[in-house]
């Protein structure tokens, strides 16, 4: 066993000293940036807060999105800012002395509303016994409004950021500020924010005015400068890939963002994917393998490399990342280390596949 480990052991080492892209780790508490750092991740490359709002903390966020006067809103985010700062501490204390990548709320929304059939048919059975409550009718109304017939493809990411006063800054808030707060300590923090979902400059330049903004809050200085930070975008949108040259004089990062990429580019939904027409396409050789297992390097990755193109001609130094679940896949790691990219981010039981493939595709492909 021991041999088995000293030559494991050699085989890293070998390709960790061949590699030129870095590999990070997609993770959501401290504990699994703990357990990444262990397997080898050189920080964060997707924190996905959406997921720091699940259980208890659900239906802080339903209050927040179905908050129908500032005063409500308000004292959601008061709630959150706290319980974020927390979440954050502990990443960046996982992480000193590494990048960690915090991407801005991208829940798929439907997940944290009260479901509408449901929500109906108790309203229904409320009215006829004669017991519907104001609030009851309200709560329907409202979520009604909010209802899509494609979440995907609806209120997520930055448009929520857009569409809700006050989140985006509440969460930019405690990413600064747990980093001033570290850094003070003497603590090595390198905070990236990230925003999903966008399409266009106009909404990256929205959210970077906030952070500007939020930046210069006393809670946010360290001896009296902005803390150290670096504000980038997630390139998961055709569109994206298209206008990167605009977005790249707004981000110092991109991160692609290979499964909605994928989503976007194709036409189908990752969601069904699996129950869907897959198998057929790979009963009738359509597909070799799912393109969401491994990169459709002449379509998705054509516009990998159309948007590392375009915003390296307008930031030669723009660091470039992916972090969908391409970037533990063997192939796909050897497409992004031709592509040019700085690193791949993955879940931490890939972090080493990821490295030995950098490895193998800088020795293979120089
Ligand atoms: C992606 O779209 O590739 C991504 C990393 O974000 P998410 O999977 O959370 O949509
Ligand atoms: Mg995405």
């Amino acid at each position: 066993d021991d041999e088995l480990v000293v030559a494991v052991d050699r085989i890293m080492a070998h390709a960790d000293a061949r590699r030129r892209m870095k590999v990070r780790a997609n993770v959501d508490t401290g504990e699994d940036a703990g357990l990444a750092r262990r397997f080898g991740a050189e920080g964060i490359g997707l924190c996905r807060t959406e997921h720091m709002f699940l259980g208890e903390r659900r239906s802080l966020v339903e209050d927040l999105v179905l908050a129908e006067t500032p005063e409500e809103r308000e004292k959601a985010l008061a709630a959150l800012l706290p319980m974020q700062i927390e979440d954050f501490t502990a990443l960046y204390r996982a992480m000193a002395g590494l990048p960690v990548t915090i991407r801005l709320l991208d829940p798929p929304l439907h997940e944290f509303l009260p479901d509408l059939t449901e929500l109906s048919v108790e309203v229904a059975v409320a009215r006829e016994r004669g017991e519907l409550t104001d609030e009851q009718e309200a709560l329907l109304e409202n979520v009604r409004r909010l209802h899509e017939q494609n979440p995907m493809l609806g209120l997520r990411g930055v448009r929520l950021g857009i569409q809700v006063p006050g989140l985006f800054a509440m969460q930019i808030r405690a990413i600064t500020r747990a980093a001033a707060t570290l850094a003070a300590e003497g603590v090595n923090v390198l905070p990236e924010i990230m925003v999903p979902l966008v399409g266009t400059v106009q909404e990256l330049q929205a959210v970077a005015a906030e952070i500007a903004e939020v930046v210069q809050e006393p809670e946010s200085l360290v001896d009296g400068a902005p803390v150290e930070h670096q504000v980038g975008t997630m390139i998961e949108l055709p569109r994206a890939a298209l206008v990167a040259a605009q977005i790249a004089e707004v981000a110092q990062f991109f991160s692609f963002g290979t499964n909605d990429l994928t989503q976007t580019t194709w036409g189908f939904s990752r969601d069904d994917v699996e129950s869907s027409f897959f198998s057929a396409y790979l009963d009738h050789g359509i597909f070799g393998v799912s393109p969401f297992e491994s990169l459709d390097t002449v379509g998705v990755g054509e516009l990998v490399e159309i948007a590392s193109w375009r915003g390296r001609e307008v930031r030669p130094g723009l660091k470039l990342g992916i972090c969908g679940e391409h970037g533990g896949d063997p192939d796909s790691v050897h497409f992004f280390h031709r592509a040019g990219l700085d690193y791949v981010s993955c879940s931490p039981f890939r972090v080493p596949v990821a490295r030995l493939e950098a490895g193998r595709a800088a020795v293979e492909h120089g």
